[in-house]
């Protein structure tokens, strides 16, 4: 995956956020403020207004500058965790030019570890964790089986996807949906969500690419 590739894949997230921003709002809604949508799109929406302003960059440097956006414009819990994400994968890529499909497997797993340190979160405590965590150990699963980009991203989609809708039997540990507890039991959380709308959305610019 190269510098192109990943400013479109970036573009492919903004896009599918935009459309899914009334559903994440309406999920963050019923264990939060309803402002899931609203802040992941004004934040992804200056993360590749920046993109677009850098001239000739690394893949790291993509990543690192929609971090930056993302923690100055997406504000709430949220904003610092998925600029913790893009912040540390872009980190763990320094200074590559291609990345390898090892090198965005090691990239996802060290966007996870990030948002675990950060958030404090684990598995099952019914967050962004809970897809992000199933959707970079199928990614590596896929990678070492030997699978392309666009297979390995299906993958991870699926599981990102089975991970989010999963949270619905879960209580939260964490953020504004702690205060509703048990209440939340039926509820699929917004954060688990948009990790999955973008994964299908980098999946699904992997396999227009390839297909
Ligand atoms: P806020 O709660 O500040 O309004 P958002 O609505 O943008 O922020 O995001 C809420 C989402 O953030 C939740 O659905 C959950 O997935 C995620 N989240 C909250 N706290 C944590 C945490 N400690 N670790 C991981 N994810 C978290
Ligand atoms: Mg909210």
């Amino acid at each position: 995956m190269n510098a192109e590739q990943v400013t479109g894949m970036m573009h492919a997230v903004e896009k599918a956020l935009q459309a899914q921003r009334d559903e994440l709002n309406r999920l963050d809604s019923q264990l939060g403020d309803g402002d899931h949508g609203t802040g992941l799109c004004e934040g992804f929406a200056e993360a590749v207004r920046r993109i677009d302003a850098l001239e000739n960059p690394a893949p790291g440097d993509i990543l690192q500058a929609a971090a930056m956006a993302l923690m100055n414009r997406m504000g709430g819990a949220s904003g610092a965790l998925y600029g913790t994400l893009f912040l540390r994968a872009g980190t763990s890529i320094t200074d590559k030019d291609v990345l390898s499909p090892d090198d965005i497997a090691g990239m996802w797993q060290a966007g996870l570890d990030g948002v675990m340190q950060r958030g404090k979160a684990q598995p099952g405590d019914k967050t962004m964790i809970d897809a992000l965590a199933p959707a970079a150990e199928a990614f590596r699963h896929a990678v070492e089986a030997g699978d392309d980009l666009a297979g390995a991203f299906g993958r991870a989609a699926d599981a990102a996807r089975n991970g989010a809708l999963r949270t619905s039997e879960l209580i939260a540990q964490h953020g504004r949906a702690k205060f509703v507890g048990e209440r939340g039991v039926g509820h699929v959380d917004a954060g688990a969500m948009s990790i999955a709308v973008m994964f299908e959305a980098i999946r699904d610019y992997f396999d227009e690419r390839d297909g």
